[in-house]
């Protein structure tokens, strides 16, 4: 079942189109990535599959019915969204930032149970956020800030989760755990994840499928064979890079081409001739 589509998708802020006949479908249980270069109109793909803005072309449709007959916290229910920007106004603590994912689910009649407090204390656990529950959010570095959001989302036990760059501050270590955690959750609780990357080894590694835009349109979208090839990047990034195997998983490795450094090129030692 097609749990995201779009079809004819068209957008934009002011005059410029920013999206322009997006159209393609997600299914339950599927890891997407979204990559393409700055302004290439992610974000507001994200936003518009979120609902919070609404196409002025085509449609959007979640759980194969319209976006627009949902009301904000049904979508809230379906969809939890990890920003980009983990800045939070408020001097909220850990606990009740993570807490506020429960909303959705609760209403005038419902308040929170110990069902909620132990959905919020697994997901804590999950993302290593636990040790600074009653802390003030505030006080936490860009990193940790962004392992509570995605706590939040997780306590929203949405059926898709959009990632917006959610590793970006995030080290090594909390990285390759927030994408395994991602994976675990994508195969054993067919959670669906849509995320923008800027990390295209990281697309490669860990989506089922990849989807390029360039300047607002849909250059490809396939597997991480089919989209990450070095002709693709270079037509998309204007950059040259070398794509060859993952000696991992044999998934697309990409590898950036400093122009200042390619006459050392020389001390390759790989056997195989690197796609160009
Ligand atoms: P990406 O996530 O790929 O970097 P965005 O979706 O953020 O791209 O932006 C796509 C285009 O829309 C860019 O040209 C950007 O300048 C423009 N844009 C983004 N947000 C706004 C906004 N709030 N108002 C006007 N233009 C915007």
């Amino acid at each position: 079942m097609a749990i995201v589509k779009t079809e004819g998708v068209g957008f934009s802020y002011e005059s410029d189109r920013v999206l322009k006949d997006i159209s393609f479908e997600t299914r339950e249980g599927e890891f997407l990535g979204i990559i393409g270069p700055n302004g290439s109109g992610k974000t507001t793909l994200l936003k518009i599959i979120d609902g919070i803005f609404a196409p002025r072309e085509g449609t959007v449709s979640i759980n194969e019915t319209d976006i627009r007959k949902f009301k904000r916290h049904d979508i809230a229910k379906m969809i939890a969204v990890v920003p980009q920007d983990s800045s939070v106004t408020f001097s909220f603590t850990v606990q009740e930032v993570v807490l506020m994912g429960r909303s959705p689910h609760l209403g005038r009649l419902r308040f929170e149970e110990q069902s909620d407090f132990e959905i919020v204390r697994k997901a804590m656990a999950m993302t290593d956020t636990l040790p600074f529950a009653a802390r003030s959010i505030n006080e936490l570095s860009g990193g940790e800030r962004q392992r509570v959001l995605i706590a939040r989302a997780l306590a929203q036990q949405p059926q898709v989760i959009l990632l917006d760059e959610s590793t970006a501050f995030l080290d090594i270590k909390h990285q390759i755990a927030f994408f395994d955690l991602m994976k675990n959750l994508n195969k054993m609780e067919k959670l669906t994840v849509i995320t923008v990357t800027h990390d295209i080894n990281l697309a490669s590694f860990f989506c089922d499928r990849v989807m390029l835009l360039s300047d607002g349109e849909i250059h490809s979208v396939g597997t991480p064979d089919e989209v990450i090839t070095a002709p693709n990047i270079k037509e998309v990034y204007e950059t040259n890079v070398i794509v060859d195997a993952n000696p991992l998983n044999g998934l697309p490795r990409v590898t950036l081409m400093a122009l200042s450094l390619s006459d050392q090129g020389s001390r390759s030692e790989a056997g195989a001739a690197p796609q160009l």
